[in-house]
């Protein structure tokens, strides 16, 4: 998708703070951080939400998890406890129409949430 502003960051195209990029999945910082750590897993593939995947993503799935692990461990925020979260839609207010996983950390997360 050429307006995309995850297929752009995935291509390259935009700046970011990447903090694990592989064939299949990126994970970046959020730009505008709701905790003191606040990173974005992303596959490269454009899907539009959580709602657009199919059964053959099932593997790119297991990969983002694996993905979401490994930085949070290097984020220093798993043994403490952090949220993963995905926006779908508008009344979610998902700003970005490419699938992104929101990992959040450092704090102490509140519920429910806003
Ligand atoms: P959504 O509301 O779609 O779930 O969240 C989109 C997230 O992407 C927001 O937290 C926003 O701060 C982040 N974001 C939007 N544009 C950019 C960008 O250009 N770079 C980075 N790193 N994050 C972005
Ligand atoms: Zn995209």
């Amino acid at each position: 998708m050429d307006e995309c502003i995850f297929c752009k960051i995935a291509r390259g195209e935009m700046e970011s703070e990447i903090l694990y990029a592989d064939e299949e999945v990126i994970a970046f910082r959020d730009i505008n951080p709701q905790a003191p750590v606040h990173f974005l897993v992303v596959p490269r593939k454009h899907i539009v939400s959580a709602l657009d995947l199919s059964p053959g993503d099932a593997g790119l799935l297991s990969r983002i998890f694996e993905v979401i692990k490994t930085v949070a461990e290097k984020e220093d925020i798993a043994a403490s406890g952090m949220r993963i979260l995905t926006n779908v839609g508008r009344a979610a207010e998902q700003i970005v129409l490419h699938l992104h996983f929101h990992v959040l950390g450092g704090r102490r997360m509140h519920w429910p949430p806003g």
